[in-house]
């Protein structure tokens, strides 16, 4: 059975991802890896929805060790305004070394699912290291099941979190 190693970036952008690919055949691991998420507190709250729901639909979750959020700022510092793009290598690039690892056939992400995300660059991206380490990057367009998602994880009553992760996003997705 072939398997993938699929990047989380919360519960709730999850749930439904995990389906699909198990829908398509794959036998499905999960990574929690996200430094970007600010402050520590709420990194914390989003990983735990995050094991509730691994716990509840039987997934098999990694949780990366450390925070790395010095990676994370020394990588955006000066580029802010780029920054996702340096956001999603950093998180990707890290999904791909543990897919390889873990000798799993192919990568990818729940990012894909979000409307919020600028999709090009994540394929542009996750191809790119795939090809670096002989690997696959599994791409679907899935932003038409974000609220599918969202209803799926509803009846678990998890942690919802109000903004993308980094404390750029809070300050913007408070101030507009
Ligand atoms: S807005 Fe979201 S994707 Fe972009 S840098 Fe911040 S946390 Fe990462």
């Amino acid at each position: 059975m072939k398997s993938v190693l699929i990047h989380c970036c919360c519960a709730h952008c999850a749930a439904y991802s995990v389906q699909h690919w198990r829908e398509q055949g794959y036998e499905v691991g999960a990574l929690w890896y996200n430094p970007n998420i600010h402050p520590y507190t709420e990194h914390q709250r989003r990983l735990e929805a995050m094991k509730s729901l691994a716990l509840e639909v039987n997934l098999p979750l990694t949780v990366s060790e450390g925070y790395d959020i010095i990676a994370y700022f020394r990588q955006v510092a000066g580029h802010e305004g780029e920054r996702c793009q340096h956001c999603f290598r950093l998180r990707l690039a890290k999904t791909a070394e543990k897919a390889h690892q873990m000798g799993s056939h192919a990568f990818t992400t729940t990012l894909l699912i979000s409307p919020h995300q600028k999709h090009d660059l994540l394929k542009e991206i996750g191809s790119q290291l795939a090809r670096e380490k002989d690997m696959e990057f599994l791409y679907a367009d899935l932003r038409k099941r974000y609220s599918d998602s969202r209803h799926m994880t509803k009846p678990l009553d998890l942690y919802r979190q109000q903004y993308c992760g980094c404390v750029y996003s809070e300050w913007e997705g408070y101030t507009k």
